[in-house]
């Protein structure tokens, strides 16, 4: 399976930049999706490795061979959309035989390939079925089978599972990770749901307006986001943000946020030292945030505040609570007995927030390059309250 490679590639439609100064290199067998919000490239940015769209500037290779030029049938890629683009006349098996039969690939040889990928994808006692008898799930997973007949060097899969409910897209994306996994192909996968980015990718590329903001692992885009934007994007419910002012003395330096003063741990000050920046804004996880008497005990910073909504779920309850006339989301474990209007204090580990220079929106440890140690194990244990 080839590696992929985008070399400065832009792409203009009229005088709009859709990409733009795209360099990405994706690995052999490596799975990797792009995520972003509507309008921000990930689909011109797969069509451009499909060949069905030209680079406005810029180079792709496939095994570092230039292949910018080379229409879609000689990409050895297969594509699967959304919409599954199934003939709705033809049984599954001829849906799934169409693309050897239309090269005059017909042989046992196919023959086999076909039963074959059916087994894998359960869809082998359905061939004789057409499209318009099978449920949403296996529709997909004959959209997929025909691109696995293929056997290609690259999977580019567009939003394939949009059109699932929920239950049938969770299942779906197991078995296509799983089905990843099983034959190695180099996989290109677009989304703009960042759960799914998340669950499938061994790395995520965030894009926003045209242009790619990070590509790592779902560990490191979530600990380690290069600034506001992919640290919003990435988790649910999405981080709490808050402007902070601070100040230095004696070599260290505190900041004032929602109400409450803290000083910076050595780390966090040698970040903004180095970045020097003058307004500073906060970031706060709703899951760092923690109900006090649950809270680890390395979370010995305050913050007080009024219950503003409460929204069970069954495994944890989101709460928002009113601190300093901002709404601040948590999550709290399980049927908590919080009510709206309580007042709670709540606790923070300072080592949790996320610090980002409000005028760029970087984060400032993210971009001095410092590593926040590893936090100690708590040493009590965490209580679920019922
Ligand atoms: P979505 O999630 O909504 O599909 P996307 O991230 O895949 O969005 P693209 O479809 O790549 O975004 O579009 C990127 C930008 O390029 C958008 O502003 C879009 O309007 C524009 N665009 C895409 N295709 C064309 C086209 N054929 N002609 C003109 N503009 C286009």
């Amino acid at each position: 399976m080839p590696t992929v490679t985008f070399q400065s590639v832009s792409k203009l439609f009229g005088d709009i930049f859709a990409v733009r100064d795209l360099d990405l290199g994706i690995n052999d067998g490596e799975f990797v999706v792009f995520v972003g919000p509507s309008g921000c490239g990930k689909t011109t940015t797969l069509r451009m490795l499909a060949g069905l769209e030209g680079p406005s500037f810029g180079r792709i290779l496939f095994d570092g061979t230039d292949v910018t030029m080379l229409p879609p049938g000689r990409r050895d890629v297969a594509m699967v959309f959304q919409s599954y683009a199934l003939y709705p006349h033809m049984t599954v098996y001829k849906n799934l035989s169409f693309g050897p039969e239309s090269r005059r690939e017909r042989s046992a040889a196919t023959d086999a390939r076909i039963h074959e990928v059916a087994r894998l994808l359960g869809l082998d006692g359905m061939l004789s079925r057409r499209p318009g008898e099978l449920s949403g799930g296996q529709r997909q997973r004959v959209a997929l089978g025909r691109a696995m007949v293929r056997e290609p060097k690259v999977f580019l899969l567009d939003e394939p599972l949009s059109n699932l409910d929920a239950s049938l897209r969770t299942q779906m994306r197991v078995e296509i990770s799983d089905l990843q996994r099983r034959l190695g192909v180099t996989t290109v996968y677009v989304t703009h749901d960042q759960v799914e980015a998340l669950t499938m990718g061994h790395r995520v590329a965030v894009f926003n307006k045209g242009r790619l903001l990070q590509v790592d692992t779902p560990r490191g885009l979530y600990k380690s986001p290069v600034d506001r934007f992919v640290a919003t994007f990435i988790g649910s419910p999405r981080m709490n943000l808050a402007p902070s002012t601070f100040s230095r003395t004696n070599g260290s330096v505190a900041i004032q946020f929602l109400g409450t003063n803290a000083v910076l741990t050595d780390w966090q000050s040698r970040a903004l030292e180095r970045i020097g920046s003058a307004d500073l804004e906060i970031g706060l996880r709703p899951q760092d945030i923690h109900w006090v008497q649950d809270a680890p005990t390395r979370c010995n910073h305050p913050l007080f505040g009024t219950v503003h909504t409460v929204a069970p779920t069954g495994a944890e309850t989101f709460v928002t609570v009113d601190i300093q006339g901002r709404r601040i989301d948590t999550r709290f474990p399980s049927f908590s007995r919080i009510q709206i209007g309580d007042q709670v204090e709540l606790a923070y580990d300072l080592a949790d927030i996320y610090l980002f220079d409000s005028a760029t929106g970087q984060n400032l440890v993210h971009v001095a390059g410092v590593l926040p140690p590893r936090p100690a194990p708590d040493s009590r244990p965490a209580i679920v309250v019922g």
